[in-house]
């Protein structure tokens, strides 16, 4: 196990932010990430976990040590007619594993298709796309608690997914290591076509469509809207589509009619951050080296040489605009260090 010094993070995150941690190590086997954080130096210093790196700004450097879960290996057990489980370990990457559930019919992640970032991540932000969520077939999760270097099996309820999000953005932030998760897949799926545009596309290439025809689908249209990170540095979305009062949304319609818009329940809404943003005249709108997505709005872009602290400021511009428009206050969905 090699722990660099001053390690550069630049191969270590999407938005192509140049910063360094004082310490960096690789690790691939439990026993590695037990070892390091046992050391009586290394296991002092601030943690940090990360995985792929797609959901993360640097806004400085980080003075302690950063843990790559590299830990690789997928695991397939029957446990009813119907129905595998299909364990990952943290490290192994997301678009890969759903590709391999997809190519063996195991049905219920197809609609997650090609994001980016490891499995391990996954439940960080019960990552969402396309009308699914992973927390829709989720089992549980392995876990190191970095206190007491005891390992914990998290089921689904403990876990507290909601909107892109867990409790571990939340009370448990940085205080386990994923290890591994498990998920619960069907070998006879049903299709989840309930997202706009989805089922047209779908059925525009055939009228019995597979899973594997769902995942090539969603794969086309993410292809053809979101930037792609090799070419054009970014986080995916920067900012969660707020949850509103279903009063609130009436206020705003007053002003604002044309305001797109999704239930959740009787009293609840999500209101639509990129529609928001546009509207504000914010679409392509550029900070230095920082921009707002020229497609996208929810995705904010590195043009080249931008710092973190230069999409952090264009951040605030972006909440700005839109609290004084709307008195919607925007929050972030990727992880600022
Ligand atoms: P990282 O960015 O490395 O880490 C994210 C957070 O999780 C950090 O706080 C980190 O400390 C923590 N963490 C990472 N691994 C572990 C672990 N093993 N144990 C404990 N903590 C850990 N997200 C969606 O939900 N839906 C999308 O459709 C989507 N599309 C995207 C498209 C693009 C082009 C990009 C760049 C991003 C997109 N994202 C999307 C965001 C991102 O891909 C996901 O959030 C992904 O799960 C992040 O995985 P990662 O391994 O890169 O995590
Ligand atoms: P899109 O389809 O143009 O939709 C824009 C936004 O509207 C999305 O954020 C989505 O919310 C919401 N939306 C659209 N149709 C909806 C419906 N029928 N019901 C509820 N909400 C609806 O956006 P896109 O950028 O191409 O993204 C497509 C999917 O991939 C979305 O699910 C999006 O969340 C996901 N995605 C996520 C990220 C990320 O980093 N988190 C990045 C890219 C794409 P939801 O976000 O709640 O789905």
């Amino acid at each position: 196990m090699l722990v660099k010094r001053n390690a550069s993070l630049l191969p270590y995150n999407t938005f192509g932010i140049e910063a360094s941690a004082s310490y960096l190590v690789e690790v691939h086997t439990e026993k590695d990430l037990i070892a390091v954080l046992s050391d009586s130096f290394y296991g002092q210093l601030p943690v940090l976990l990360i995985g792929g790196g797609s959901n993360i700004l640097f806004t400085k450097n980080f003075d302690g040590l950063i843990i790559v879960m590299c830990m690789l290996g997928q695991k397939i057990e029957h446990i009813a007619n119907d129905q595998v489980l299909v364990t990952a370990g943290a490290g192994e990457p997301w678009p890969e594993l759903v590709d391999w559930c997809v190519e063996n019919n195991w049905g219920g992640l197809e609609n997650l298709s090609l994001i980016p970032g490891k499995a391990g991540a996954g439940p960080i932000q019960n990552i969402g796309a396309y009308g699914s969520e992973l927390k829709d077939v989720f089992s549980h999760l392995y876990a190191l608690d970095l206190s007491t270097l005891e390992i914990k099996k998290f089921d689904k309820d403990e876990c507290r997914f909601g909107y892109r999000d867990s409790i571990f953005k939340n009370e448990l932030k940085q205080k386990f290591a994923i290890l591994s998760v498990s998920f619960i897949l069907n070998t006879k799926p049903t299709l989840n076509l309930s997202y706009s545009g989805l089922k047209d596309e779908v059925l525009s290439v055939t009228n019995s469509p597979s899973i594997q025809d769902v995942a090539e689908v969603v794969k086309k249209i993410r292809r053809r809207k979101l930037p792609d990170p090799l070419e054009t540095g970014n986080a995916g979305s920067f900012f969660k589509n707020p949850v509103v009062g279903i009063e609130q949304l009436q206020h705003i319609k007053m002003q604002y009619q044309d305001i797109v818009w999704y239930p959740i329940d009787e009293s609840y809404c999500k209101l639509s951050a990129a529609w928001m943003i546009e509207s504000c005249g914010l679409k392509g709108y550029q900070h230095g080296h920082a921009g707002v997505h020229r497609n996208q709005p929810l995705v904010l872009v590195n043009h080249g040489n931008a710092s973190g602290a230069e999409i952090l400021e264009l951040s605030g511009i972006v909440k700005r605009h839109v609290y004084h428009k709307f008195h919607v206050l925007l929050e972030e969905e990727i992880n600022i260090y």
